[in-house]
């Protein structure tokens, strides 16, 4: 198998998800060559998914329709954003604010392949949720995925507009997580061609300021959260302090920010009251 080029990290990370071949299995026929691993996958196969990946520039990820995430592994495909790393750490601050509640109702506004609703299924089983997305088929994926990863969770799916199709229960909302498209437009041309050319634009391009979406999130949290609910929101690296100082003007209470992982401000938090 010949492989030329191409990122060391990416083909450690295609021989783990795709193969079966974790890094400490790698490092111990690295220091033991004698000792024999099996694959999964065919090299063969190995090799036409990388050069695939390296010619076309087309995600790892939608070439073997695996990801990685959180506590489980989802189905991608092209008609949803890969879930990010800094995503994973927006639930962890969604469930710190809600640590208290015994029940209630939740949302992912725009779930893509579902993973926020996913997580929030998993941690919160006593809830009601809620999964909508604009797109159709990124909402047969993100089904798809809650089906078989928690197969008796309580979420319904709508198709629409970030608050629109949830009006019916306007109001009721204690908790609602969401990562919108969030990237200027002008930038989007600058993203890798990982991203740009293969990763749907309906799910990055946030339009001239980028905040296109995230203005109508925190805008139609006004009426759509209870009394005491929270709207917890990824955005760019740029914008904490916009994100936050919208939520002040509209009368949002317990305005703040939380730094992702990186220790970048990344997510905004804001309370109805
Ligand atoms: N964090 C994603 C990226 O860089 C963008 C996701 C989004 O717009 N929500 O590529």
């Amino acid at each position: 198998m010949i492989l030329e080029g191409g990122n060391k990290v990416d083909f450690d990370w295609l021989l783990d998800v795709s193969a079966g071949v974790s890094w400490s299995k790698l490092q111990s026929i690295i220091l033991n060559p004698e000792n024999l691993i099996s694959l999964e996958i065919s090299t063969e196969e190995l090799e036409v998914i990388w050069e695939s990946h390296l010619k076309d520039q087309i995600p790892l990820q939608y070439l073997i329709s695996k990801c990685p995430w959180r506590d489980f592994e989802l189905e991608v495909s092209a008609e949803a954003l890969i879930p990010r790393q800094e995503t994973e750490f927006l639930i962890d601050v969604a469930l710190k604010k809600v640590e208290d509640f015994n029940t209630g109702r939740w949302a992912d506004l725009g779930t893509g392949s579902g993973a926020i609703a996913i997580s929030l299924a998993k941690s919160l089983p006593d809830w009601s949720g809620h999964a909508l997305d604009i797109s159709n088929e990124a909402l047969d994926l993100a089904k798809r995925n809650l089906k078989s990863i928690v197969p008796d969770a309580n979420v319904r799916f709508s198709s629409g507009d970030w608050w629109e199709p949830l009006k019916r229960w306007w109001g009721s909302f204690d908790l609602v997580v969401s990562n919108p498209p969030y990237i200027p437009s002008d930038l989007i041309e600058e993203l890798e061609p990982v991203v740009r050319y293969h990763e749907p634009r309906l799910a990055l391009d946030g339009g001239l300021d980028g905040m296109n979406a995230s203005r109508k999130i925190i805008n139609g949290a006004s009426h759509g959260l209870a009394k005491g609910g929270w709207l917890i929101l990824e955005h760019h690296y740029d914008q904490s302090e916009k994100i936050t100082n919208i939520m002040k003007n509209i009368g949002m209470e317990e305005v703040s920010f939380e730094k992702d992982l990186s220790g970048i401000k990344r997510y905004a938090c804001c309370r109805k009251k």
